[in-house]
């Protein structure tokens, strides 16, 4: 059975879970199968949306996809306009991006349709919202595990930065088209899917450290979808269906995860962060940017690393005192921020906590973390898997993800792993390295470990 079937009552409904909240998958349709694109105008029958439609594509999905689709919906008597991307090299979801699709959407307009991965369906999910019109998306590639999600990252005045937007209505995907879709994004979904060890490590320690609420029901799908594709590595890298469809999957459970808890947790930790912030600062020199998956799938060689590390930390070494004493000041911290960032540092200063900086807070941060080492801490950072197993599991999917087969220079992989904890305020296994003051240290017993 596949993983998708065994969660498929939850689509477009919403139950009371165990875990204290009443959840909602406001998600109604998820196929993929051969062929799919015949089904898009019975999908949106069913919705009674109305006939007229925005669909959002750049000139590759146009070909791979939009065109058919849109012969198939004029056909059933849809009016199709099309809003064709054509940043080169790739689209970019910037300013630019959007106002050239709210230029091209008309009021009069029932929906929007994504042809497309990543940028693309952010994208319209971002105007959707907007323009309070829904939409559905046509998946051209499992490449990343944005296709359920509710939130568009976007690029405004080159900061990374995470908008509340809509879910889709449908999920559709051509089987067929998914198993040939290019090497580095198929790769770049299995990178994104590994990120999970992290993510969901990272996840409870926000439980543990920082009171955040977990919800097992959205945990185990992601940990099932992750050791799902783990198991099927090696039919992802020989492109067979069964592997693909269940990469897909994947992908769009860790969506849905996300969507029943309402925020990123389940999907999303340290390891993002580093993704975002070599994203960053690519986006800051006019780099061509790399794949969010191939990031992400490099920065959990690095988290994981960390995770090995701590877990072996013996908790009698914390010396708070000596900690409390030597911890930077908010002052010196602003300063560096502002090197390190330039044009984007006050953005990531106001991120971050003040309070954090206050040394009775701190010392609370610390006691608790001490407290906690041997019942919770040890036993979760013992659980994530040791690196040459993650670096296995990537060698199966055929995937090399090093910082010189990607061209990222070592001193930027080392900023990424001391500053991308600034980017966002959840706690994460980079912030409990630096709490207990040896993230420099870690970094550079680490920095060289994913290269072998
Ligand atoms: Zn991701
Ligand atoms: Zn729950």
């Amino acid at each position: 059975m596949s993983i998708l079937s065994s969660y498929k009552d939850m689509f477009g409904s919403s139950f009371h879970c165990k875990c204290g909240v009443q959840h909602a998958v406001p998600l109604k349709h998820v196929v993929i199968k051969q062929n799919a694109e015949e089904g898009v105008p019975s999908i949106l029958d069913s919705e009674k949306l109305g006939k007229r439609g925005l669909m959002v594509c750049d000139d590759n999905t146009w070909k791979f996809a939009g065109k058919r689709i849109s012969e198939v919906l004029s056909n059933n008597g849809y009016d199709i306009k099309v809003c064709l991307l054509n940043q080169k090299p790739m689209v970019i979801p910037d300013e630019s991006a959007i106002t050239q699709i709210l230029l091209e959407f008309e009021p009069s307009m029932d929906f929007l349709i994504a042809v497309g991965s990543g940028t693309i369906n952010d994208l319209t999910r971002f105007i959707s919202h907007r323009t309070g019109k829904p939409y559905i998306v046509f998946a051209t590639a499992p490449s990343m595990d944005g296709y359920a999600s509710t939130v568009s990252p976007l690029l405004i005045n080159g900061f990374k930065r995470t908008y509340i937007t809509v879910h889709p209505l449908a999920i559709i995907a051509d089987i067929d088209m998914l198993c040939s879709a290019p090497d580095d994004m198929i790769l770049a979904g299995f990178g994104d899917i590994l990120g999970k060890v992290t993510s969901l490590a990272d996840w409870q320690l926000g439980v543990i450290l920082a009171e955040e609420r977990l919800c097992p029901v959205a945990k185990n799908m992601v940990q099932s979808a992750l050791e799902e594709v783990v198991s099927k590595a090696s039919q992802i890298a020989q492109r067979k269906s069964e592997g693909i469809q269940a990469l897909m999957e994947a992908l769009i459970l860790s969506g849905v995860a996300m969507m029943m808890v309402g925020n990123s947790r389940p999907a999303s930790g340290s390891e993002h962060h580093i993704s975002h912030y070599i994203e960053m600062k690519y986006f800051m020199e006019g780099r061509q940017p790399l794949l969010h998956g191939t990031k992400v799938g490099l920065a959990v060689l690095y988290t994981v690393a960390l995770y090995n590390e701590l877990a072996s930390l013996d908790p009698k070494n914390i010396d708070i005192q000596q900690l409390v004493k030597t911890k930077i000041p908010y002052e010196e911290w602003c300063q560096k921020i502002k090197e390190v960032f330039g044009p984007i540092a006050q953005e990531v200063i106001g991120l971050n906590d003040r309070q954090n900086w206050d040394s009775v807070v701190y010392e609370r941060r610390l006691h608790n973390i001490k407290e906690k080492w041997e019942t919770h801490l040890k036993p979760l950072l013992s659980s994530v898997p040791r690196l040459d197993t993650v670096k296995e599991w990537l060698q199966r999917a055929g995937a090399n993800f090093t910082p010189q087969a990607l061209g990222i220079e070592q001193n930027l992989m080392e900023e990424a792993l001391l500053y991308a904890k600034e980017i966002r305020p959840h706690y994460t296994i980079l912030r409990l390295a630096d709490d207990l003051g040896f993230l420099e240290e870690k970094v550079k017993k680490i920095i060289n470990l994913a290269l072998v």
